[in-house]
């Protein structure tokens, strides 16, 4: 009795949203429906769209985002969504997969209501020769790994930006008003980020993979070693051993990992060369006090300002 009761409630809420909104249930009549593939996007998307956007996100932010596994939900909200945010490059080579699970194509790949969030960023390590997934690396068009790097939220904010504006002419100037608003208080947060990494300029550090160059690149610190072999393959007791080496004669306090790699090799090497494992977010959310861009990146510089220091 009482679960046909539930039952009877839950069907009365389900007409009550598509009668009284016309949309599924979450999103307000008149609000664009974004789907962003990762946590980072969906936060800069609602920074600047606000109350008209409603907005979720594919990658819980404790995994890699290299080897998510969509949900049937993440289909259901892209085949209904007005916008597709994603990492283009190959950093999230499960997303076009579920844009075609999901049939829209006018979100697909380089389609009009999809937002590359790589455009006009200056992209690192991009190979000077073909590379091949076969043989293990999993970052053929350049390092994929750029939200690392807050610079590189000013540009992902003004792809937003553009695409809003697009789709939703009537509210650009809404768009445009929240979008300055939050470049500048970024760019405030920037200035403070350099100056409170500035003793760590010039120091090397190890990186569990190679996701580190855009931290890196603002710190102004030298990564040049890895625990992996190459990105994707984990390490061998040979190329662990030649870390040991590497971290003695070159003098390196840190080894530089996010939450979701194994811990044993760095924690091993740390131990036998008295160097520190230091911990940093790549997913906004990663970590309890990291939701939004600008903790994210307060506790990442301060991890490792605090390790260098
Ligand atoms: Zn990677």
């Amino acid at each position: 009795m009482i679960k046909s009761k539930s039952l009877t409630i839950l069907f009365g809420i389900a007409f009550l949203c598509s009668a009284l909104y016309m949309t599924p249930c979450g999103a307000a009549e008149g609000q664009l429906k974004v789907v962003a593939t990762q946590t980072m996007y969906a936060d800069i998307v609602k920074e600047i769209g606000k109350d008209k956007v409603d907005v979720k996100y594919v990658a819980q932010p404790k995994f890699n985002v290299h080897f998510i596994q969509p949900k049937p939900s993440d289909v259901r909200n892209v085949s209904k969504a007005d916008l597709y945010v994603n990492a283009g490059l190959d950093l999230e080579a499960w997303s076009d997969p579920l844009l075609e699970a999901a049939g829209k194509s006018d979100l697909f790949r380089g389609r009009e209501r999809n937002v590359d969030m790589s455009r006009g960023v200056r992209l690192l390590d991009v190979p000077d020769h073909q590379l091949s997934r076969a043989e293990g690396d999993i970052h053929l068009y350049g390092n994929p790994h750029y939200t690392m790097n807050p610079e590189n939220v000013v540009v992902m904010a003004g792809n937003i930006l553009e695409k809003l504006k697009t789709i939703d002419p009537a509210n650009a100037a809404y768009y445009e008003e929240n979008e300055k608003a939050f470049v500048a208080r970024l760019e405030d947060k920037i200035a403070e980020w350099r100056k409170l990494c500035n003793p760590c300029k010039g120091q090397e550090v190890i990186s569990y993979h190679k996701d580190i160059a855009y931290f890196a690149d603002f710190v102004g610190l030298k990564a040049e070693q890895y625990i992996e072999v190459k990105p994707g393959i984990p390490p061998t007791p040979k190329h662990l051993e030649f870390l040991e080496e590497y971290v003695k004669a070159h003098n390196i306090k840190a080894i530089v990992m996010p939450t979701y790699y194994p811990k044993d090799a760095a924690d091993k090497l740390a131990a036998r060369v008295g160097a520190k494992v230091v911990t940093i977010c790549q997913n906004v959310g990663e970590l309890p006090g990291t939701d939004n861009v600008f903790s994210f990146f307060d506790y990442n510089f301060k991890q490792i300002s605090d390790a260098l220091k």
